[in-house]
């Protein structure tokens, strides 16, 4: 799930070793003219292959049985989501089960219809205008950009903005915040490399983004940071367990002074192996790993949850049922504290 920019092989050697990826964003360099395999492409980089967009039966079906019955709170109308699953970095396997699982959870509780795409133009004024919120199923990298046309690229970029802004609603899963971001070369050996957002308006509406991740499988668990809300009934207050990769944010691009968090890493549960996969160089020194929280924009509501990596999370019905009720919060009928969790 990574890529290095840079590459002494130290440094390769080093991050091999620890089992801990960083820089998962940047696609590789182009090379020989791209084989695309029939059914699309997905688990890994594309090279400019279609994406795959249909997900295994299989997982459709244990995604099926993990979604709630009925929905946290009745729509105060008729809602519509706006599913994009493209990724122009890394493109999960997870992604069509991603977008089928938005569906399918808007069909049995009632609570919205669902268009899926896997095209950016679908994001314009005009189109988001039937549209109460967009989902973005681990999209990675620059997902709006035509690299062709920069005038269509800043139109669907101020699009999601002022979509949001205006009161609409945003949700995000795991690679959700792996977009927009590039990593600088150290400036000298041994220091740190430079993490910067390429979009920084919407590095702050998704409320952070990518810095290393824990790879898959690793045993995290989680804390309920807010046990009182509404987004978190499916769980016990105590936390639970989840194996997935875990995603890790910039230090400066994750604050808890901008988001209200949800769910984060009990860094004191977890190992000081599993701790030593961080990079040193960019780890963070709060020891703050929020895994999924609200926050106002605007007018509007954003919602992200970042675990979603491999099929198996999506079978796992408190994890389904967070993305329901975060998703209820999005389009504004399920209500929350979403006030920044520091003052
Ligand atoms: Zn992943």
């Amino acid at each position: 799930m990574r890529l290095l920019v840079f590459g002494p092989f130290t440094a390769l050697a080093a991050i091999a070793l620890l089992g801990l990826s960083s820089f998962a964003q940047q696609p590789p360099p182009p090379s020989k003219p791209p084989n695309c395999p029939p059914e699309g492409f997905s688990g890994g980089f594309t090279r400019g292959c279609p994406q795959k967009q249909f997900a295994n039966p299989a997982d459709v079906s244990a995604m099926m049985a993990a979604i709630p019955d009925k929905p946290y709170v009745a729509p105060q109308s008729l809602r519509r989501v706006l599913v994009l699953g493209r990724a122009v970095g890394w493109v999960h396997t997870s992604i069509p089960l991603a977008t089928k699982m938005v569906e399918y959870l808007g069909d049995k509780t009632g609570a919205w219809m669902t268009t899926i795409t896997y095209d950016a133009a679908a994001i314009t004024p005009e189109n988001l205008k039937q549209y109460d919120a967009v989902f973005l199923a681990s999209t990675t990298g620059a997902f709006l950009d035509d690299p062709n046309d920069k005038a269509v690229t800043e139109l669907r970029k101020q699009a999601l903005l002022d979509f949001v802004k205006s009161g609409k609603g945003l949700a995000g899963i795991h690679a959700a915040t792996d977009c927009y971001h590039s990593t600088t070369r150290p400036a000298s050996p041994g220091a740190a490399p430079v993490l910067a957002g390429t979009w920084p308006e919407f590095n702050e509406m998704i409320g952070g983004f990518f810095k290393s991740h824990w790879n898959y499988p690793t045993l995290i668990t989680a804390k309920i940071d807010d046990p009182a809300s509404p987004l978190n009934v499916m769980f016990s207050p105590r936390g639970y367990d989840i194996i997935d990769e875990t995603y890790t944010f910039a230090q400066d691009s994750f604050s808890r002074k901008r988001v209200h968090v949800l769910t984060s890493v009990n860094y004191a549960k977890m190992s000081a192996d599993d701790k030593a996969k961080e990079p040193a160089a960019t780890k963070r020194t709060d020891g703050d790993y929020a895994l999924s929280y609200i926050q106002r924009v605007g007018n509007g509501r954003v919602f992200y949850e970042s675990h979603g990596h491999d099929e198996k999370v999506y079978f796992q019905r408190p994890f389904v049922a967070h993305i329901l009720a975060g998703i209820q919060y999005a389009l504004g009928d399920l209500k929350a504290d979403d006030s920044p969790s520091e003052k």
